[in-house]
């Protein structure tokens, strides 16, 4: 039997994540290793360059340790100390600490890092495992098996599996026409797959926008107050700003976030998810409506603005959720953001696009080791494994993105009073989490199932050229 051909949209968290383990199936000749491509749009500097502060919990940090790469990614963490709810006048009116020992999830989780870095450790860690598939083949093992294939810069833009055997595809800029028999989307909350192959009029009803847009990018690090503690500001007519550690000590990232009322059709809700739609190539017009939204808002405003006018690592998106009856069509599966987004406020993205690409891999393991003739059984199980906890983990309290962003000042005060009651009685609070493991607390409670995957020894090395 041919080695099935697998081509992945995407390089980001899921998409690497999913190939390492491909390539990590134990007891398969080096010939019938699965043959596998990684399309990803951006270039490969862009992609590892832009992103802000995301996290890792849980059951997400047990694939890190599969993945041999625990101990690389602790170590290039941002150092976050906790959260703190600050005033104009930077007076701290509510605190929440990391939790380093374990015993519950705080807003800070354990393993806080910037995406572009986790991105990157994601790819090369890919790499180093394809590269053991080749030295395997080369020692013996022959046939057509393969390491994996990178192509950056390109994209899908054509889709076919009319004929049911295959899926024939092709890609926009080199043109480049072929067929796989499966297809992957691991592309985002954006996603090009999706779009394709349940097509674009859905849109409306798979992506649920939450009223929140949002900026992420790096100012350099200034003053006192740009400590190791991420320091959230709110103002007025549902705006605000987080200022939290890159890690390095020169930068400090920014999450500027605008909230509207109504997340209805309304003009300014449609302007504001047009913007987002338009990605990287909106970048002027995105950071000019962040500048109209925060001209008057005081603080430390002003000097954000003029980092976020001079930065070259600037990403806006809307906050939303993806919701769909089924992840796969077909030879194509959708897997992370793609196909159920949970959105930054669930603090979740990232632990889900790790569980899902670990759970994926493990599902396919028969398929291409050809024990069954195609790939379908084995996406009905990734299905049913990953359903209960993708809508756990998209859970959130009715109208969470307005309750975190005040209308009035008046309404923010309060807010802080209440953070401030909740978190003196932190004891009780995390007692409760144990309880009821709700939000973020959920990810410590989804287990991980064993699928025989080869151990990826740990990247012991201080890679000095991972972007610091
Ligand atoms: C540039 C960028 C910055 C981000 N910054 C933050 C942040 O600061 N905070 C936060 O909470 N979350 C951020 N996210 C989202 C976060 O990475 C995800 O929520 C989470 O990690 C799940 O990962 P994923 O692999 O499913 O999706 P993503 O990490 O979004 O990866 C998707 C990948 O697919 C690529 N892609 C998109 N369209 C195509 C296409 N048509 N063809 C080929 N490749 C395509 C993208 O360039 C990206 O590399 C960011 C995502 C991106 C792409």
């Amino acid at each position: 039997m041919a080695p099935v051909e697998i081509l992945i949209i995407g390089c980001g968290i899921a998409g690497p994540t999913l190939a390492t383990f491909l390539c990590l199936i134990d007891d398969m000749p080096a010939a019938q290793r699965p043959r596998i491509t990684i399309v990803e749009r951006a270039s490969e500097h862009v992609t590892h360059a832009r992103g802000q502060n995301i996290d890792v919990r849980g059951v997400g940090v047990a694939v890190l340790r599969r993945l041999g790469i625990e101990g690389l990614v602790r170590r290039s963490t941002t150092g976050e100390a906790g959260v703190r709810l600050v005033d104009e006048r930077n007076r701290v009116w509510a605190a929440s600490a990391a939790d380093r020992t374990g015993l519950s999830q705080t807003p800070t989780a354990d393993i806080e890092i910037l995406r572009g870095r986790l991105s990157e450790i994601c790819w090369r860690n890919s790499l180093r495992a394809s590269a053991e598939v080749e030295r395997e083949r080369e020692q013996g093992g022959g046939g057509t098996g393969r390491g994996i294939e990178y192509i950056f810069g390109d994209y899908v833009e054509e889709l076919d599996q009319g004929d049911g055997d295959k899926v024939h595809v092709r890609l926009a800029k080199s043109g480049l026409r072929r067929s796989f028999d499966l297809v992957v989307g691991a592309d985002g909350l954006h996603s090009r797959t999706r779009k394709l192959v349940w097509g674009a009029e859905g849109e409306g009803d798979r992506v649920k926008r939450l009223g929140m847009y949002a900026g992420f990018f790096s100012i350099p690090r200034e003053g006192e107050t740009d400590d190791a503690w991420r320091r959230w500001f709110h103002t007025p007519g549902r705006r605000s700003v987080m200022l939290r550690p890159d890690g390095t000590g020169r930068r400090t990232t920014v999450l500027m976030s605008v909230v509207k009322d109504d997340d209805s059709a309304d003009d300014e809700n449609q302007k504001l998810a047009e913007l987002a739609a338009r990605g990287h190539a909106g970048v002027a017009v995105q950071k000019a409506l962040l500048e109209e939204h925060f001209r008057d808002a005081g603080w430390e405003c002003e000097r954000i603005l003029r980092g976020m006018g001079a930065t070259d690592d600037f990403y806006f998106d809307m906050v939303a959720q993806v919701k769909m009856d089924r992840w796969s069509k077909g030879r194509v599966v959708l897997l992370g953001d793609a196909g159920y987004c949970a959105s930054p406020i669930s603090g979740l993205g990232t632990t889900l696009a790790f569980t899902a690409a670990y759970n994926l891999a493990g599902c396919l393991q028969e398929y291409i080791k050809g024990t069954t003739p195609d790939p379908s059984s084995a996406l009905v199980a990734y299905e049913a494994k990953m359903r209960p906890v993708v809508e756990e983990a998209q859970r959130l309290a009715p109208g969470q993105a307005y309750l975190m962003h005040p209308e009035t000042a008046w309404g923010i005060r309060m807010s802080h009073l209440f953070a401030s009651f909740v978190l003196y009685i932190k004891s009780i609070s995390t007692f409760l989490g144990k309880l009821f493991p709700f939000g973020p607390q959920m990810a410590d409670e989804v287990p991980l199932e064993e699928y025989g995957f080869k151990v990826m020894p740990g990247w012991e090395l201080e890679d000095k050229s991972l972007k610091q």
